[in-house]
């Protein structure tokens, strides 16, 4: 067993850094939002000055460029939120209400909801230990197990639901390893749709090239709610290189509204899922400065890497090789095989580090054990409940090092 006394000198050595600079002891989130050194009250007084706050400004075009010109995507299309940028994405690559799309159960609960949104149910497929994300060679097992062909099409044999998406998340930031999802999606003609909301500034190589996650497969999404890398207040994005989808996905958008100097005419049942002017403006001024949150974010998970060597029973994740992470939220993994203890462990450093005001959080519930999702379609998934028991997020936030 791991004494409580280890395990409080594990606390001690992250509370000195989280608090090193700070002699005010005013409770430690796990990420908050850094606007300071940014020109976002410019950028805001511009829009009031203009009276132009609300969706349609001249600053939405000007974050989705940005973004456009730091992502390398060919198009980018500013939203409400990270939410319903992804319902909206899975809509936009044709997934219907009865569809079944392969998703992980390791994320945040509204990577699940968006397919709900469209009535449109998950399948929980297992992860893979190293990136906490989706699993190629589970998603294989569990597609050979139970789905048939027709039309070109795949669906469930024992639902006879189509199988219309596979979604993987770059859980914290991490890049998943794509190259290998890739091929499974190719074998069983599915597309993917990456939920990148934590992804900003995540990079995998792809064909020899960096690309930027959310293009590694046919559409993608970013949230910039106030807890990711940079935010608008609540916001999201649809990143993609496919014209037809960007298209489709701004019309969809937009109430679906054909564009006329006066007449309403409305050619479906759409969304208004837009982004207000006043939100992208403040997007517009962190991305001015995204390089610089990054290099500090590095730095932060380099001193956490020096901060748990000497502890053997816990490892800080890296991403996989040929990927860059932005290091969004850095999470310990305890090193401890059997459940019970690792449980114990797991516990013991939360309750330690909320009596000092470190709001530590440990991952997700899974979300195949939520009571909405109880009677999902499932393959095995004892990776997912293995790591859930052994993960924590660590305070990340930039102002940690600036
Ligand atoms: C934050 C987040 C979302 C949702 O984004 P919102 O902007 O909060 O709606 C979706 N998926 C993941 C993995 C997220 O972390």
């Amino acid at each position: 067993m791991i004494s409580d006394l280890f395990l409080n000198k594990l606390v001690d050595e992250i509370y000195k850094f989280v608090y090193k600079t700070n002699l005010e002891k005013y409770p430690i989130n796990l990420h908050e939002p850094d606007l300071s050194n940014t020109k976002s009250l410019t950028y805001l007084k511009d829009c009031i000055d203009k009276n132009w706050v609300s969706s349609g400004g001249e600053w939405v075009k000007k974050f989705e460029n940005k973004l456009c010109e730091y992502t390398k995507s060919k198009y980018a299309i500013a939203l409400c939120n990270g939410t319903n940028a992804l319902r909206l994405a899975l809509q936009t690559i044709g997934v219907k209400k009865g569809d079944e799309v392969l998703v992980t159960p390791a994320t945040f609960v509204a990577t699940a909801n968006a397919i709900s949104h469209l009535g449109a149910i998950p399948h929980f497929v297992d992860i893979e230990p190293k990136t906490l994300a989706l699993s190629a060679s589970k998603l294989d097992e569990r597609l050979e197990q139970i789905s048939h062909r027709s039309n070109g099409y795949v669906f469930n044999k024992n639902t006879q639901n189509k199988i219309s998406a596979i979604l993987p998340v770059h859980v914290f930031g991490m890049p998943a390893d794509f190259g290998a999802l890739e091929v499974i999606s190719k074998k069983w003609s599915i597309p993917i749709v990456e939920d990148s909301a934590e992804a900003l500034g995540s990079w995998y190589k792809k064909n020899e090239n960096f690309t930027h996650c959310g293009l590694l497969g046919e559409i993608g999404i970013l949230s910039f709610n106030g807890n990711k890398i940079i935010t608008t207040g609540g916001g999201g994005a649809i990143l993609t290189n496919n014209k037809v989808f960007a298209d489709k996905a701004r019309h969809l958008s937009t109430t679906a509204k054909i564009p006329h100097p006066w007449e309403y005419f409305h050619d479906q049942i759409g969304w208004n899922d837009r982004m207000p002017n006043i939100n992208a403006a403040i997007g517009f001024a962190q991305l001015e400065k995204i390089k610089n949150i990054l290099e500090i974010k590095k730095r932060i998970y380099s001193r956490y890497i020096q901060i748990l060597s000497d502890f053997d029973f816990v490892e800080i994740i890296s991403p996989p090789k040929n990927s860059v992470s932005n290091n969004w939220l850095i999470t310990l993994r305890i090193l401890v095989e059997d459940d019970n203890h690792a449980i114990s462990i797991r516990d013991k450093l939360l309750s330690m580090a909320h009596k000092k005001n470190i709001l530590l959080r440990p991952i997700w519930k899974s979300l195949h054990n939520l009571p909405m999702y109880l009677n999902s379609p499932r393959g095995d998934l004892s990776e997912a409940e293995f790591q859930e028991k052994r993960l924590i997020n660590l305070p990340s936030s930039t102002k940690l090092l600036s």
